[in-house]
Order: C-alpha cells, then sequence, then structure tokens
C-alpha cells in the first residue's frame, strides 16, 4: 500500500496543510457540515447548557480525571512521577484526550485563557509520556509490575480482544484535531501525527493484519488524513474496516466483512463508531461498497432498534444491541456514549444523502437520549439512559469506567457544528436554535442569523445576510415530527393522524414551497436583511409503538416537538408514577414553567391511578391529574420514580402496592445498597428469574458469603408462610438461586429458626413458599447462604 513516490506526495501536501494553504482533497462528503468555530449559538435553551459545560463540567472532568489517576498515568509514563501505579481502565488515557476535545471546543465558543494554559500543560506531558517511536498508551510504557491483565505482553498481542490500544489513539487524534482547529496549535496535532506515523509503520496488509478491538480509530483517521493531507491515514483507516471480520465475534463486529454486514449487532457504541467510520471512508474514498450495509444496518436500527428517545443498544448484556422489536424500558442500555455515536453516525448519513430523516433522528437522539446523559447541574452523569425507573437509578458523580461522562463533556461543545450544512450553493438548516454563523458558500459569504424559542416554540425566524446579493438555495428541514412522523419508518407513530400545516413565509409574505428529501427548497436572490419565518405546529402527540415492541404494550408516550415527556415522581400525586393511568382520548395540554428544571413545558391530562387491595383482585382507581416532564429533565431531583411509556389499559399499569405486612415494613439488609431495598415488596411478579426489567436486590459481586434481608414490622404481627422469587441471570449473568436458606424471627432479641412445615425449595422462575408454625413478632430474617462461584438475588419476598 505505501510506495516511496505516495510518501513523498503525501508530505509536501501536509507541508501545504500546515504553512496555512488549503489542502485540497480529491473527494469527501458531497455536503459538508459548517464547522463549529463559524457558529455562534445563542439561545436560551443550547447556550446555557453549553455555559454549564463550560464552567462547571470541563473544569470537573479535568479535576476528576486528576483525582482518579488519569494524569499520573501520564506523569508515570513520562517518568516524571516514580511508582507503578495506575488507574483501572487501559481506556483511562482517553478521558484526558475527550476532556481536551470538549475544552478546544468550549474556548472556541468562548475564550478561556487560563483553560486554555492548562491544556497546554496537559498536552507537553502527553507528549512526554509517548515513547521516541510515536507509541503512546501508559499502561504499557509505565511498565507496572504487575501488567494489566488486559493488555498482553508485547505490543497490540491483545488489541482484537481487551487491549483497546488503537481506541486510545483514535480519541487522541479526534483531541488533537478540535485543538488544532479550535486554537490553530500544532502541540498535540503534532503527537498524533508520530502517532499515526508509526500505526502506518506497523499496520497494513502484509504487515500486522489486525482489526481493532475497539472502533474509534477509523473516525480518527480519516480526521488526520482531512487535516494533513496524508493519505496513508485514510488507507490505514479503510485497511481496519477491511481487516474486520469474518472470524471474530459478533460482540465488537468482527464475525463478518463489514460489507456483509446489514443489521445492528453487538456492542452498541463500538457498532454506532464503526458505521460513522465506513460513512466517512466511503465518502473519502468513493468506494461506495461500504454504502448498502449502513444504509441496511441504518434500516433495521429505525424500524426495529432504536428507543423512542433516540437511544440505542437496549440490553446490558455485552452493552449491545437486542433482537428486533426487544426494547426494554426500565433495563434499557441505552448508554449515553451509543446515543452520542448515534448522532454522529446519522449526520455522516446524511453529509452523504442529503436527506433530513437522518436529522430527524440525530435531532430525537440529541434532545433526549443524549441529553439525558448529564444532570442540570453539569456533575452527575448516567451511563445507561432507563425510560422507566422505581427509584433504583439515579446520575453518578463520577464512573469508574467513564466514557459517557467524559463523552459528554467534548460533545457538547462542538454541537454548534450540526446546525448547518452545505453544498456548492446550497445551504441546508438542519437544527433549530438561536445562533449567528458565518457561511461560506461557492458563490459568497452568508451570515445567518437565527432567533427561537425552539423546542418549546415552532417558530424559527431566520435572517438572511449575504455579503452582496447572491442567489442561492437555502433548504429548510421540515422536521418528521411536523409531519407525523416521529420516525422514518414504522417503529413509532402518533396516534393523532392529521398533521397541521407548516407555514413560511418571506418578508412577511406567506410562501408555498416545495419540498426534496424532506427540506422546504427555497431558491431566489437573497439580500441583506431578507426574513424567512418558518412556524412548525408544535403540539402534544401521543406516539404508540409498533404493536412487536412488547415493553410498549397498551401504552403511549407524550412528545411536543422533538421532545419525548415522561412522568416523574416529584410532579405527581404521592410521589408515584408507575400506577398512572392516562385515557388515550384524554386532553393534554402544555404549559411553560420558567421556575421548573431550568425552563420547561409540562404536560397536564386527566388520569387516573390504581392500587391493589388486601383480599381481593379488584383495583381501586382514583382520577387524578397527571402531569409530565421532558425525559432529558429527569433525576435532577433526588430517586424517584419514572415511566416514558403511560398505560392507557390497567392491564398495563402497575398498581400501587397493597397494605401488607412486607410493604409496610422497613427493609434492612447485609447489602449495603438501600436503593435496592423497595425492589422485594413492591409486589411486582417477575416474567420469570432472570427479569431484568423489574427491580431486584442483589448481592453481586459477592459469592460463597452467608446474607440477610430483614424486615422490621411496624408492630407484632402472627406470621406462618414466607414465598420468595429468586433472581437468577444465568447463564451470562452472576447471580444464581442460593445454595440454602433459611427464615428466622425475632424472639427476646434473639433471631430464631422458624419450624417449617413443609421443606425449603430453591427453584427459578416462580415463587418459593414455606409454610411454618405461627411466630407471634416483630421482625423477620431472612438468612441466605450464596452458592461458590456465584452470587445471589431477590425479586419479591412476600410473608403472611
Ligand atoms: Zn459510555
Amino acid at each position: 500500500m505505501i510506495n516511496k513516490r505516495k510518501a513523498a506526495c503525501v508530505l509536501s501536501l501536509s507541508m501545504m496543510a500546515f504553512t496555512g494553504q488549503l489542502f485540497s482533497q480529491q473527494k469527501d462528503y458531497p455536503i459538508q457540515p459548517v464547522a463549529f468555530t463559524s457558529v455562534h449559538v445563542n439561545d436560551n435553551f443550547w447556550q446555557p447548557k453549553m455555559e454549564v459545560n463550560a464552567n462547571v463540567t470541563i473544569p470537573y472532568v479535568l479535576a476528576q480525571c486528576k483525582a482518579n489517576g488519569r494524569m499520573d498515568n501520564f506523569l508515570r509514563a513520562a517518568k516524571k512521577l516514580d511508582g507503578d501505579k495506575l488507574s483501572e481502565f487501559p481506556f483511562d488515557d482517553t478521558d484526558v484526550y475527550k476532556a481536551i476535545e470538549g475544552a478546544s471546543y468550549s474556548m472556541q465558543n468562548k475564550a478561556n485563557p487560563k483553560l486554555d494554559k492548562y491544556i497546554d500543560t496537559l498536552i507537553s506531558i502527553i507528549g512526554a509520556a509517548q515513547e521516541p517511536d510515536g507509541y503512546l498508551y501508559t499502561f504499557r510504557t509505565v511498565h507496572a509490575k504487575k501488567p494489566h491483565e488486559w493488555i498482553g505482553a508485547k505490543r497490540w498481542e491483545q488489541e482484537e480482544v481487551l487491549s483497546h490500544e488503537l481506541y486510545d489513539c483514535g480519541h487522541l487524534y479526534e483531541a488533537a484535531v478540535a485543538h488544532y482547529q479550535a486554537t490553530g496549535k500544532r502541540t498535540l496535532l503534532n503527537i498524533a501525527i508520530k502517532n499515526a506515523d508509526l500505526l502506518v509503520k506497523v499496520f497494513g496488509p502484509g504487515k500486522l493484519e489486525e482489526y481493532p478491538g475497539h472502533q474509534i480509530v477509523e473516525i480518527g483517521l480519516s480526521k488526520m488524513y482531512r487535516v494533513t493531507g496524508n493519505k496513508q491515514y485514510l488507507d490505514l483507516a479503510k485497511f481496519f474496516l477491511d481487516v474486520r471480520g469474518p472470524k471474530g465475534d459478533a460482540y465488537n463486529q468482527a464475525n463478518k466483512k463489514v460489507v456483509d454486514q446489514h443489521e445492528a449487532e453487538g456492542h452498541a457504541v463500538r457498532a454506532a463508531y464503526m458505521y460513522t467510520g465506513m460513512a466517512d471512508i466511503a465518502a473519502l474514498t468513493g468506494d461506495t461498497k461500504y454504502l448498502t450495509a449502513i444504509d441496511d444496518i441504518w434500516g433495521d436500527v429505525v424500524n426495529k432498534k432504536l428507543y423512542i428517545t433516540g437511544g440505542i443498544g437496549a440490553t446490558g448484556n455485552g452493552e449491545a444491541f437486542g433482537d428486533a422489536y426487544q426494547l426494554p424500558n426500565m433495563s434499557a442500555y441505552a448508554e449515553t456514549c451509543a446515543a452520542i455515536g448515534n448522532v454522529y453516525w446519522n449526520n455522516r448519513m446524511f453529509l452523504l444523502h442529503g436527506d433530513s430523516k437522518y436529522i430527524d433522528v440525530l435531532e430525537r437522539t440529541l434532545y433526549n437520549g443524549l441529553l439525558s446523559g448529564v444532570s442540570l447541574s453539569g456533575d452527575r452523569f448516567f451511563y445507561p439512559n432507563p425510560l422507566a425507573s422505581m427509584s433504583q437509578h439515579q446520575r453518578s458523580a463520577w464512573i469508574s469506567c467513564a466514557c459517557c461522562i467524559s463523552n459528554m463533556t467534548r460533545f457538547l461543545p462542538s454541537l454548534p457544528g450540526y446546525v448547518y450544512a452545505k453544498n456548492k450553493n446550497d445551504l441546508y438548516i438542519n437544527l433549530f436554535m438561536g445562533n449567528s454563523s458565518n457561511i461560506k458558500l461557492a458563490l459568497g459569504n452568508v451570515n445567518i442569523v437565527q432567533t427561537t424559542d425552539y423546542p418549546w416554540k415552532g417558530k424559527v425566524d431566520i435572517t438572511v445576510n449575504p455579503e452582496k446579493s447572491l442567489e442561492f438555495t437555502l433548504r429548510v428541514r421540515i422536521p418528521g415530527w411536523a409531519k407525523q412522523q416521529p420516525v422514518p419508518g414504522n417503529l413509532y407513530t402518533f396516534m393523532d393522524k392529521k398533521a397541521l400545516p407548516v407555514m413560511l413565509s418571506i418578508n412577511g409574505q406567506p410562501q408555498s414551497f416545495v419540498t426534496e428529501k424532506g427540506y422546504a427548497v427555497l431558491k431566489r436572490t437573497w439580500k441583506k436583511g431578507d426574513q424567512v419565518s418558518l412556524l412548525l405546529p408544535m403540539k402534544t402527540e401521543k406516539v404508540l409503538a409498533n404493536p412487536l415492541v412488547k415493553d410498549d404494550k397498551s401504552r403511549f408516550a407524550f412528545e411536543r416537538g422533538p421532545v419525548v415527556y415522561c412522568l416523574e415522581g416529584p410532579d405527581n400525586k404521592d410521589s408515584l408514577v408507575q400506577n398512572i393511568m392516562v385515557d388515550t382520548n384524554a386532553i393534554a395540554n402544555a404549559n411553560y414553567h420558567a421556575d421548573l428544571l431550568n425552563g420547561v413545558d409540562v404536560i397536564s391530562a386527566e388520569g387516573k391511578s390504581t392500587k391493589r387491595q388486601l383480599n381481593s383482585d379488584q383495583l381501586i382507581e382514583a382520577n387524578q391529574q397527571v402531569k409530565a416532564i421532558p425525559y432529558y429533565a429527569w433525576a435532577n431531583r433526588g430517586p424517584s420514580e419514572m415511566t416514558v411509556w403511560i398505560p392507557y389499559e390497567a392491564s398495563a399499569a402497575r398498581p400501587k402496592p397493597a397494605p401488607t405486612i412486607a410493604s409496610t415494613s422497613k427493609v434492612t439488609s447485609s447489602l449495603k445498597n438501600t436503593r435496592m431495598y423497595a425492589a422485594i415488596k413492591d409486589q411486582y411478579e417477575p416474567a420469570d428469574s432472570k427479569d431484568t426489567n423489574y427491580p431486584y436486590l442483589h448481592w453481586w459481586p459477592a459469592k460463597n458469603t452467608s446474607e440477610y434481608v430483614q424486615y422490621d414490622f411496624d408492630t407484632t404481627h402472627t406470621v406462618s408462610e414466607s414465598k420468595v422469587y429468586w433472581f437468577d441471570d444465568g447463564p451470562w449473568g452472576g447471580c444464581r438461586i442460593p445454595a440454602s436458606y433459611k427464615i428466622l424471627y425475632l424472639k427476646d432479641g434473639q433471631w430464631v429458626p422458624v419450624k417449617n412445615t413443609i421443606p425449603y425449595t430453591i427453584s427459578k422462575d416462580g415463587f418459593n413458599t414455606v409454610t411454618f408454625e405461627p411466630v407471634n413478632t416483630t421482625a423477620l430474617r431472612m438468612e441466605i447462604q450464596l452458592p461458590v462461584d456465584n452470587s445471589s438475588g431477590i425479586h419479591e419476598w412476600a410473608i403472611k
């Protein structure tokens, strides 16, 4: 692949790029994004979020990287710090790179000399940690006496499996390009070039023929190619795709050649990064063979594997795509990184095809399943983004595997780069947010100013200011949701099939318009100060899922514009929402609350709550006002119940538990995580022992230990029966039914075993009942002996 002539040519091209001349590539996306550096967002929705990112998240994440050993990894590799202590994961270097990438974007949005100086210091440490031949991977360079079990004795040996060496490189390149573009400094870029040149020497046909275990280096190399003009980087990115499969695992998309893949499977983040990389290489090489594959995979995702929030990757089992229509809500994985990857991928699909349906998916992901990944305060984070909760979920201050945290840090300030795109003299308006932008078309420069209260209001005012009168085409995206098609395909539909008109005017004159690929096409000679006014019909919709999604059966979700809503405890009676039902005919009103959750629309509707009663299967129903808030804003007021999908039939509701001895008891346990306690007395019977869509209590990773749970009654009760439903997620998970268990009761301050009248049973997928001679007591305890090699868990423990 590499010969001397090419290498010489590459060198001169690189020189051109760096001497300030524009390096002109042969091929790239037919549509080009308008860079984040040209778009200045100034609205009331995104600008404050980007400000929180700059003022809170970036400094917070940098401080956490330091506190959690990531900076020390580089210092030790650079021999500026003694010892061989390393942080937890070999991919920890990427958190520093991603924080630098985010900081670079943010400094472009708003200058910050202090941060700039700090980043310079970091970059000099990273440079010092790089080995002389360009290799950069602190976990090997530190030469720990006991090397991390993932990394292998030699370089790249474990790359296809666990070492993440190339994953680290990919994030380094992305950071280096962002830093170079934002600051004009070549410091990090030079480090990246030295590293990429090493990869070019090591990998390729006839050299080391291995694929990256965790994709992203493909995207990084394409960016490096664009900036330096070194075609060897592009060739290597293409090689890393072509060398993949068919002998590897579906887990990381290596079970088939990439061109033979037509369905989304395996680890969702790796997959989304790979599909993004495939789009990049198709665009940059003009090689269309990847397109059939990613077009098919995209169809598979939007028709069968996409959450209404835009989240992807349904299952925590391998952090992976589930089967078609497998979209559980409470156990939804929908990793924040996967949402970010979904935005990257859909943006590339748009740049290839020029169709607004890709931006529909991008926008849905952005306003919902991506934005939910960070708290309003900017310093708490979700890794999975569930669509229902019994209070067991809450954002974390830090996660030892911090991928989602640093990914959010870098994504938010890059957002201005997704608003516009251009193709010669066609200017695309993809996202609606207040901003002022300077865009270079083939014929001349245009300043565009957007003013809007989107996503709360559907009115968008666009001022067009060409430097001189200029004929060009403005392509204004008409979102799918405004045409009663929330998502391309048939996975989700609005209950109301009737679309209201989208209105467009130019300089106050109503304008009829044609649409092409989802865009209103406005071709004319534009002059300074021309006003385009777009009025999108913002109304509250009820969304239905395809009947094949069993988890959304007899339920609907509220949506307004691009924003998906949820019911959350603090806004609803008794802080409960799982027991709520709303009729499909209920009239829903939306009102803006400036003082709630930094300003949100709240949807209210007349609904019902249901609760169980003792000694009867009949549910008690009561009318109540139901309130919904935007999904992205949930979990900012402490742990609480939440649901996106609202039952409209009693069969789908989860009634409030009846006041049994268990439900009125206080739970204590050898388990220290108190958030799991409520699970054992919530009166929900799971489908089977491995059902993760209902909360459960578990002792994983403990094994072979003796554990307990205990009910302290509200008063003295006579009890004579215990029913326990075990959690068991074999063969993949770590919990199995216990080795043994017994029931004890409190007698004169001592725990005494009950005298069982039938034998104890221990089986899966149903209740294990034991009866015993009645005892008069204030507390009952279950002692559980965990299996030798596994942990155990409990779905439900009922007593009588
Ligand atoms: Zn992640």
